[in-house]
C-alpha cells in the first residue's frame, strides 16, 4: 500500500510539477506583459491604426476604424488579440482604453485641421462600460479635443452587449446622450434578441467575418446575411460587413445591399499618416475621396 501511495504521490507530482512548468510559461510572460504594457502607456509604445470603411455601390469612405497596437521594445509589432487580454485581466484596460480614446479624439481633430473630415470608429471592453464615471470621461475627452461627438462611433461586440444587458442598456444610453454613435461589432455570432436590438439605440451592424468568409461556399451563411441585412434595414441600421477579401464577396455584399464594407480588399489598418494618402490614392473618376471632403471649418 505504501507502494502504491508512493507511486500515485509521484505520478501525482511530476504531473503536477509538468503543469506548473507550463501554466509559469504562460502566467510568466502574461506578468512579463502587464509589466511592460504599464512601461509603454509612460513611454508612448502604444499606436493606433486606422482601417478605412467604404460604401458598398460608390466605395467612397466613410469613415476608419482605430485598431490599436504597440510598438514592443523587444518583441516588435504586437496586436490586440496578444495584450488586450493581458490588459483586461490585470486592471489596466481603463488605462489602455482610454489612451485610445483620447488618441482617436486627437486624430480626428488633426485630420479636421487638414480639411478632413472623418468618422473614426472605436473598439470598446466591457470592462470600460462598467467604469463608473465613463461616459463623463468620454464626454470631457470630446470636448478637450473640440470636436463633434457624431465623429466619434464605439464598437461593442454582440458577445459583450449581451453579456450584462441591463448595463450595457444603461450605458448605450448615456452614450447616445452625449451624441456618440454605436454599433454592434462580430454581429451574428451571439444571440441578440429583436427586442433587446430596438432597445439599444445602436445605429450599426457590424456582421462578423465569418459570415463574410463562407458567403461563397454556404448558401446558409449567404442566407443568414440576407436575414441580417433585411433586418437591420427594417430596424432602421446601417449594416457593415466585416473581413471582405475578395471582389465575389464585395458582389454578393453589393447585391445584399449592406452598406458599407471593410477588408483587406480595400485597404489594411494603417498609420495615421497613410489614410489621407490612400484615399486619395484609391480615388476613382467622378468619386470624392471622403463622403464628407467638401466640409469647410
Ligand atoms: P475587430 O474590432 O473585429 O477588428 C477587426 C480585426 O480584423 C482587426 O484585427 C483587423 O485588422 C482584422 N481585419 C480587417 N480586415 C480583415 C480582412 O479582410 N481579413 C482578415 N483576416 N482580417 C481583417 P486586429 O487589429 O488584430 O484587432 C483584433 C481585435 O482586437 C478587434 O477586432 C477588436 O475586438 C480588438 N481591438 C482592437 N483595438 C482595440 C482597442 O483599442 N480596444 C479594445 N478593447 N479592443 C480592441
Ligand atoms: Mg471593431
Ligand atoms: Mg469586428
Ligand atoms: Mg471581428
Amino acid at each position: 500500500a505504501d507502494a502504491a501511495m508512493y507511486a500515485a504521490k509521484r505520478a501525482g507530482g511530476s504531473a503536477y510539477a509538468f503543469f506548473e512548468a507550463h501554466m509559469n510559461a504562460g502566467v510568466r510572460e502574461q506578468i512579463e506583459l502587464q509589466r511592460d504594457l504599464r512601461l509603454a502607456l509612460e513611454r508612448g509604445e502604444l499606436l493606433l491604426h486606422y482601417q478605412p470603411k467604404v460604401s458598398a455601390g460608390r466605395e467612397v469612405v466613410t469613415g476608419v476604424e482605430a485598431l490599436v497596437r504597440w510598438q514592443h521594445p523587444t518583441r516588435g509589432m504586437l496586436g490586440p488579440a496578444l495584450f488586450i487580454p493581458v490588459a483586461e485581466r490585470f486592471g489596466l484596460i481603463s488605462a489602455v482604453g482610454n489612451w485610445v480614446i483620447e488618441e482617436a479624439c486627437r486624430q480626428i481633430a488633426a485630420w479636421q485641421e487638414q480639411g478632413l473630415r472623418l468618422r473614426v470608429a472605436v473598439n470598446l471592453s466591457v470592462h470600460q462600460l462598467r467604469q463608473d464615471d465613463f461616459v463623463r470621461r468620454v464626454a470631457a475627452t470630446i470636448a478637450r479635443a473640440g470636436i463633434d461627438p457624431r465623429q466619434l462611433t464605439f464598437e461593442i461586440t454582440e458577445s459583450v452587449a449581451m453579456e450584462d444587458a441591463e448595463s450595457t442598456l444603461q450605458a448605450f444610453e448615456a452614450l447616445c446622450g452625449i451624441g456618440v454613435h454605436l454599433s454592434i461589432d462580430d454581429f451574428g455570432t451571439g444571440y441578440s434578441s429583436l427586442a433587446y436590438l430596438r432597445q439599444l439605440q445602436v445605429g450599426e451592424l457590424k456582421i462578423d467575418r465569418s459570415f463574410v468568409q463562407d458567403l461563397e461556399s454556404s448558401a446558409d451563411a449567404r442566407a443568414i446575411v440576407e436575414a441580417v441585412i433585411r433586418l437591420a434595414h427594417a430596424l432602421g441600421l446601417k449594416v457593415v460587413a466585416e473581413g471582405v477579401e475578395t471582389a465575389a464577396q464585395q458582389d454578393v455584399l453589393t447585391r445584399l445591399q449592406c452598406d458599407d464594407l471593410q477588408g483587406y480588399l480595400f485597404a489594411r489598418p494603417m498609420a495615421a499618416e497613410r489614410v489621407a494618402e490612400w484615399a486619395v490614392a484609391s480615388r476613382r473618376p467622378n468619386q470624392l475621396p471622403f463622403a464628407l471632403s467638401t466640409y469647410r471649418p
